[in-house]
């Protein structure tokens, strides 16, 4: 029996009510007037975007004397990313950040304000003025609360210029006929049915997959479903061996401790009290870039000078004093409050590695069209942004403050674009049985009665060890390899997936077990990429090839998900308009 399924027609659907997502459909809808729907598995505002502490990144040089330029601001983003960013891209990114930030100043976000009036702006990691000199103040902030700002502000713009909602539906599958998108299903979770949105243009802003790993910073929302639904219909993910792990998460818990904290002059020490940094980075000391940092901790650990013999070293915040820590970062003396109990006023905060951010994803051009494959052939109507996207700004290691920018600069850049194809495209045929698949999957996942079947939570837990374990900050071709087999092992176990809730109003068991489906991919794609790269290079850091080899390897990597399961690879160049690779000194 074929089930019930209602059918809209709009001219642009976006799924994703992320910073990127609504970036985009705000223009989108701005811009030529188009019937744009938002898609979203969460009420928009409580994307994960809305819980991005730190800040925006722009050179608007508020506060240094020796001022700010998009030049030093597009050299610290090549050099973070180990030279693997595209540079075209990364101009339009620091340039085009100037703008952005006084446009998202006169729609009314509320930044945090200098004594005179400008925008408030504090330093982060890696962010330099002359080209490497000094730190400099870049990072624009409304207190710690930066993406949530951001989220409302775009939220309100989408309101205004009559963006419709459908909040709390699961994208499940992308239309694609031929190399032409026609549209998306979701499964509505509150009544179970699916609706088919058949569009003349669709946008991917689904966000990150940090929860493959055990310890992350993100929320349990980010499950890679966008670049699994791509994956799955023939689109390359491109450099998914690029996971980035941030220095600072809390101990054991992962949840993102802001670099903000290191911004205002925290520092990191060991067991003896030493601030290590000094000896790793004599420069930037602690706002050298996160895959240094975070490979600096890993390494003070390792030598047995974790605090107490632990797993965690301190971030030590008592020298920045009550009013800085209450007026600049009062979440984060909320949160440790919460979870730790302690005072950042007063106690260092136990710290280690989390998964964080995902450099690699769904390859997109400068105006978020989706590619195909190393030549550039483009996904007709199909566009992604945002974290689930990789154009590539970020690299092999991105710079904190420098999301929330890809976000607003490329989610606008793919909602013009979007709009200007959509206003002249026609919306075309729907393929035959264009929900056939995806009503399978849930179904089987559903139905599935045998004794055998494993519970969704038993497997996940297994992928996310494994991940955490071998996968990490460093890596060698043995642990890959048993994390390829794992990885593999637990794809087969997981066609038998069972789930208790066998009905249809609010299945959130069903929706778990989908989004299992979707990590299963990301987490296959991050290994194999992983194992493939013989060398290291930003956050991808071999131990049996601790070189960056740019004879080799100064290439993306394009991975292709073939029918028996394997990954096969193809390589596409780096853009390198104005800074050629140099070995990073900080
Ligand atoms: C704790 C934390 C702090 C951070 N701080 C900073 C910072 O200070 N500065 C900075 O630059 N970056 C920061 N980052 C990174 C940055 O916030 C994220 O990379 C960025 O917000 C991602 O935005 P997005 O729009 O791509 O996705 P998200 O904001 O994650 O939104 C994803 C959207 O996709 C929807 N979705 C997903 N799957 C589906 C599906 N199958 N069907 C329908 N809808 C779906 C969700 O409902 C959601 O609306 C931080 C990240 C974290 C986790």
């Amino acid at each position: 029996m074929r089930p019930r399924i209602e059918l809209h027609e709009r001219d642009a659907i976006v799924v994703g009510g992320g910073g990127a997502g609504l970036a985009a459909a705000g223009y989108l809808a701005k811009h030529q007037n188009l019937q744009t729907a938002v898609i979203s598995k969460l009420y928009p505002t409580r994307s994960h975007t809305g819980t991005a502490q730190g800040g925006i990144g722009a050179s608007l040089g508020n506060i240094d004397p020796e001022g700010d330029s998009w030049e030093w601001h597009m050299f610290d983003t090549v050099k973070g990313g180990d030279y693997l960013a595209d540079q075209d891209g990364v101009e339009v990114l620091c340039r085009e950040a100037v703008e952005m930030v006084y446009e998202l100043e006169h729609m009314g976000l509320p930044f945090s304000r200098t004594p005179d009036g400008r925008i408030a702006q504090r330093r982060f990691g890696g962010h330099t003025r002359d080209f490497g000199e000094a730190p400099v103040r870049r990072s624009c902030y409304a207190a710690d609360r930066t993406g949530h700002m951001i989220l409302q502000t775009f939220y309100q713009q989408c309101i205004k210029h009559n963006v419709e909602f459908y909040d709390e539906y699961l994208a499940v599958d992308v239309i694609m006929d031929g190399g032409r998108c026609r549209g998306v299903l979701a499964l509505e979770i509150h009544s179970g049915d699916l609706h088919l949105f058949h569009a003349k243009a669709v946008l991917f802003a689904t966000g990150g997959f940090g929860r493959m790993f055990e310890i992350t910073s993100n929320a349990v929302t980010l499950t890679g479903d966008g670049p699994a639904l791509l994956w799955r219909r023939g689109v390359p993910l491109q450099d998914m061996e690029f996971f980035q792990f941030h220095p600072t998460g809390i101990y054991k818990l992962g949840i993102l401790i802001t670099e903000g904290v290191r911004g205002e002059g925290g520092v990191l020490r060991n067991n003896e009290g030493e601030r290590f940094m000094e000896r790793y980075a004599p420069n930037m000391k602690d706002l050298a870039s996160r895959d240094v940092v975070a490979r600096a901790i890993h390494s003070e650990l390792r030598a047995g000078r974790g605090i107490d013999g632990k797993g965690y070293v301190n971030l030590d915040a008592t020298n920045l004093g009550a009013e800085i820590i209450e007026k600049r970062l009062p979440d984060i003396a909320d949160f440790t409050r919460t979870y730790l109990g302690i005072d950042p006023v007063t106690v260092p905060i136990p710290v280690q590695p989390t998964a964080h951010y995902a450099m690699g994803g769904i390859p997109t051009d400068l105006h978020g069209r989706v590619l195909l494959d190393a030549k550039g052939s483009v996904a007709e109507g199909l566009y992604a942004a945002g974290e689930c996207a990789c154009v590539s700004v970020h690299g092999a290691n991105r710079l904190g403050t420098n999301s929330l920018l890809d976000l607003v600069v490329f989610g606008r850049r793919a909602g013009l674009h979007m709009a200007q194809y959509a206003a002249g495209a026609d919306i075309g045929d729907l393929p035959p049985e264009p929900e056939a698949e995806a009503a399978a999957l849930l179904s089987r996942i559903r139905n599935n009665n045998k004794g055998g079947g494993e519970r969704a939570a038993t497997i996940r837990d297994e992928m996310q060890a494994i991940m955490t374990k071998d996968v990490s900050v460093f890596r060698t071709a043995e642990q890959l390899g048993e994390a390829r087999a794992k990885i593999s092992e637990l794809r087969v176990r997981y066609k038998d997936v069972r789930i208790d809730d066998k009905g249809k109003i609010f299945n959130l068991d069903l929706m778990e077990a989908f989004e299992l489906g979707c990590l299963l991919d990301c987490a296959h794609a991050t290994v194999s990429s992983a194992e493939n790269r013989t060398e290291s290079r930003g956050a991808h850091y071999r131990e049996d090839y601790p070189d960056r080899d740019d004879n080799e390897w100064l290439k993306h990597t394009l991975a292709y998900l073939k029918a028996d399961d394997r990954v096969e690879f193809d390589y596409k160049p780096v853009s390198i308009t104005r800074f050629e690779p140099k070995e990073r000194v900080y």
